[in-house]
């Protein structure tokens, strides 16, 4: 049972359990069944243009491995990733010339996340503010700093 499991009326007599499991688009993509703006491939990795972009440019980096959130993805291909990200960064630059850009990396319904395959965003931004626009609302670190670096630096595997 995955959180997004959910039932769902197919007709108005006919209710289809659907996966939150199921194959998500980029599945497809990388299958070749849909088509994409192919930037680039290895045994791991994929990275095609984000077909509603921010800006010129905007990427999408994703892992072949079929999880939905970043902290199920394996090691190999989190280094598979790690190793792929920066190179496509440099082409982008050196395509679109953007003095800038964010990486951004969504997991789960409330975090933005709609396409529930581990992606990875590249977004240029450009002089003109187009590109990724974020409502960043700090809030001060608690007191307990100290036991809740210490409790998650437990927790790492
Ligand atoms: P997120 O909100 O992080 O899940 O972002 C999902 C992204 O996938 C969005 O920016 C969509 O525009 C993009 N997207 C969805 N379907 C496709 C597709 N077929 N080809 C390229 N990008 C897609």
């Amino acid at each position: 049972m995955d959180h997004r499991d959910r039932w769902t009326a197919r007709a108005a007599n006919e209710l289809v359990y659907v996966s939150g499991m199921a194959e998500t688009i980029f599945a497809k993509i990388i299958r070749g069944e849909i088509p994409c703006h192919k930037v680039y491939e290895d045994d791991r990795v994929l990275a095609f243009l984000d077909v509603n972009p921010l800006s010129r440019g905007h990427t999408l980096v994703i892992p072949k491995e079929a999880v939905a959130t970043i902290d199920q993805l394996s090691d190999d291909s989190a280094a598979a990733i790690g190793r792929a990200l920066p190179r496509i960064a440099r082409g982008i630059l050196a395509v679109t010339g953007a003095p800038a850009y964010n990486v951004l990396q969504n997991n789960g319904a409330a975090a933005h996340q709609a396409v529930f395959h581990v992606h990875f965003h590249i977004i240029p931004k450009y002089d003109d503010g187009a590109g990724l626009g974020i409502g960043w609302k700090p809030i001060r670190l608690g007191d307990d700093g100290n036991d809740l670096a210490a409790s998650i630096a437990a927790q790492v595997r």
